[in-house]
């Protein structure tokens, strides 16, 4: 599909790959970020290099105001969205003996109710067009579980659970959503993690490494294009071969 595509979190990371790969294959992109203004701008440099035209707007996925009437902005100057990745994510790792509250409805707030905003704000468009792809990054601490993350675990199960509700509701209307759950990826994200968290990990991982994000980048253009056109409900693992 080419076409316009809206990504939360794309200044950096795995986000700021998929603008590059989504713009790689000839769509005008949206993104939306949380804070760094510079990152955003050289990622709309970046992309726009392939001769698509990319904007960004700073706003909090958390606030259903907000991404509407970025949504409104951008099918009015870009024309019709039709691909999501709802990529923006946050941890806040902790015991859950010691979990503070705020750490658990931030995560809550920005990885599921985010999804819900984004996706949301541009279903109607999808359903009445009749075309339409939404793609969820969720984590395989979704699937699996992982200790100190039961707040982070909830939401990217929670993800799977609103995709794969979503592909049964939006089947007839050919709209398709699907997940894709990243193992460790190398960003700022999995940069926290101190070396022997990581060695850990990695231990677990057939292929030895962590992944890149244009690893992760390449799958999610490919779910969004029309390569895609028979795939709706999926929960696509990429994480090297975790054994666990
Ligand atoms: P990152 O921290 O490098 O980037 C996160 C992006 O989300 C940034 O652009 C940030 O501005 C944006 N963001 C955060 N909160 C936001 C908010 N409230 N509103 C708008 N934007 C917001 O993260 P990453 O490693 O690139 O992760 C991207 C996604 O992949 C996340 O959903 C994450 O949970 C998931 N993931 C990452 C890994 C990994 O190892 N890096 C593994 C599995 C899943």
């Amino acid at each position: 599909m080419s076409g316009v595509a809206l990504v939360t979190g794309g200044s950096r990371g795995i986000g700021r790959a998929v603008v590059n790969r989504l713009a790689d294959a000839g769509n005008d992109i949206a993104f939306v970020y949380q804070s760094n203004a510079d990152a955003a701008l050289a990622v709309v440099e970046e992309a726009s290099k392939r001769n698509v035209t990319v904007i960004s707007r700073k706003l909090d996925v958390v606030d259903l105001d907000q991404v509407r009437e970025f949504v409104r902005d951008v099918e009015h100057d870009l024309g019709p969205i039709e691909v999501l990745v709802s990529n923006a994510g946050i941890t806040r790792d902790s015991p859950l003996a010691v979990m503070d509250h705020k750490d658990w409805h931030d995560v809550i707030d920005v990885n599921l109710t985010g999804l819900y905003n984004v996706t949301r704000s541009v279903v109607r468009g999808f359903m009445r067009r009749r075309r339409g792809a939404v793609i969820a990054v969720s984590s395989v601490a979704g699937i699996y579980g992982n200790g100190m993350q039961a707040n982070y675990a909830a939401t990217k199960a929670g993800a799977i659970g609103f995709i794969k509700s979503l592909a049964k509701e939006m089947g007839r209307y050919g709209v398709r959503a699907n997940v894709v759950a990243p193992g460790l990826i190398d960003t700022d994200m999995s940069s926290v993690l101190t070396a022997e968290t990581t060695e850990k990990l990695l231990a677990a991982v057939a292929l030895g490494r962590l992944g890149t994000p244009e690893e992760v980048a390449d799958l999610i253009e490919f779910l969004a294009s029309d390569r895609a056109s028979y795939i709706t409900g999926q929960v696509f693992q990429i994480d090297g071969g975790v054994v666990l």
